[in-house]
């Protein structure tokens, strides 16, 4: 493990004490206005030229040091609809809001990053410090980049960090290529016309074909995709009917789709189209379906990807390369899809509570573990001087 290196001891107890507020006090995507406030008004306080209301609640900080390349490193700043559980003395004072993911933390090390570079100065160059609203679900940073982010900004590369409860305290791992996948969602609705349960020769039965369709949809992964590609295609929901003898007119089924590159995705959604309508077809039914593409892959480039891991190493992290990716889905693709950068997961675990317990991200008891603080304040700061020297 690390130790400080008189650089950043300072700021440390501010820095927790920030963290804290800021989980007693989560607000949810595109609502993050006091998060936002205290972002820009920390980031003026060290002088920096300071940006807000961009792409919604985004904020972005510039820091220049003589002329040069210049990097963005981005944190999100949003919580999640849940109520949170665990019993902290700085729990969540609103009911339904709970900073589930640790964007608390990331913020603050970004922050912190913020305050070490506009202290140490050791880059040649611009860093732009990027505060997105809604990484929860809702694309702030496809907002920003909407917005003009790189043209009012512009950014040689990007990079962002997750915190990992999957990895151990002082680990840090990222991958070449894809390191989470895209998030689809899909809507299909199978119409008959509804009838009398005694009379199935008069109707349509949009139950049994709706049925045949979730079990045609689950073989699209094993039978269209290349063994050799990863996909998930799984169906969450299936409604219709409300009666033991009626036939019901319609019936809905919901899922989701999880990928790594474009063609993959593009077998899946064509297959799935291709399923509904034959099953509805064999059926005597009408099928509709929609499909959406919420987040694309987070794909790193390799250079980027190298300098994530030299930075992890060069703080005295164990930095390797992940073996597989993850399938739940980040926003930052959409940055990446803009500039070339890396996504780095940083090891959080054991729990802040310390009792062994595993607490997911989303969980209603998880909380950001305040150890790893500096160590994502160090990699940021550390990325932009590598990045920048
Ligand atoms: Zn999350
Ligand atoms: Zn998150």
């Amino acid at each position: 493990m690390l130790t400080d290196d008189g650089h950043i001891a300072d700021l440390l107890p501010d820095l927790v004490a920030m963290r804290r507020d800021l989980h007693a006090h989560p607000e949810l995507a595109f609502a993050e206005h006091r998060t936002a406030a205290l972002v820009a008004e920390s980031l003026r306080a060290l002088g920096l030229e300071v940006h807000q209301g961009i792409g919604g609640t985004g904020v972005v900080g510039v820091l220049r040091n003589g002329s040069g390349r210049s990097v963005g490193l981005r944190a999100d700043m949003d919580a999640l609809p849940i109520t949170e559980q665990a019993d902290l003395p700085y729990k969540s004072l609103f009911t339904g809001v709970h900073h589930g993911c640790g964007h608390d933390g990331h913020t603050v090390m970004l922050l912190g990053a913020a305050r070490l570079l506009a202290r140490t100065r050791r880059f040649s160059g611009t860093v732009n410090f990027i505060f997105q609203p809604a990484e929860e679900g809702r694309g702030g940073a496809r907002a920003m980049v909407q917005d003009g982010l790189f043209e009012r900004f512009p950014c040689d590369t990007v990079f962002a960090l997750h915190n990992w409860p999957d990895l151990p305290l002082g680990q840090a791992q990222t991958r070449y290529g894809a390191i989470m996948a895209a998030a689809d969602r899909f809507d299909i609705v199978v119409r008959g016309r509804g009838g009398h349960a005694a009379q199935p020769h008069r109707t349509p039965d949009a139950v049994l074909a709706a049925s045949q369709l979730v079990c045609q949809l689950n073989t699209l992964v094993a039978r269209r995709i290349d063994p050799a590609e990863s996909a998930v295609l799984s169906v969450t929901r299936i409604q219709g009917g409300n009666s033991h003898n009626v036939m019901p007119a319609e019936v809905q089924i919901t899922g989701t789709v999880r990928t790594f590159d474009g063609a993959t995705q593009d077998v899946i959604e064509a297959a799935l189209k291709d399923c509904a309508m034959g099953a509805a077809l064999v059926g005597g039914c009408d099928s509709e379906v929609t499909y959406l593409r919420y987040y694309p892959a987070t794909i790193n480039s390799a250079a980027e990807a190298e300098l994530a891991l030299c930075a992890a190493e060069r703080i005295g992290l164990k930095a390797s390369e992940a073996m597989r990716p993850a399938f739940t889905s980040e926003d930052f693709a959409f940055m990446l899809q803009a500039r070339p950068g890396a996504y780095l997961w940083l090891g959080q675990s054991p729990a802040v509570a310390g009792d062994g317990d595993y607490r997911p991200l989303h969980h209603p008891c998880y909380d950001f573990n305040d150890k790893v603080l500096p160590l994502g304040l160090r990699w940021f700061a550390k990325v932009a001087e590598l990045a920048l020297a």
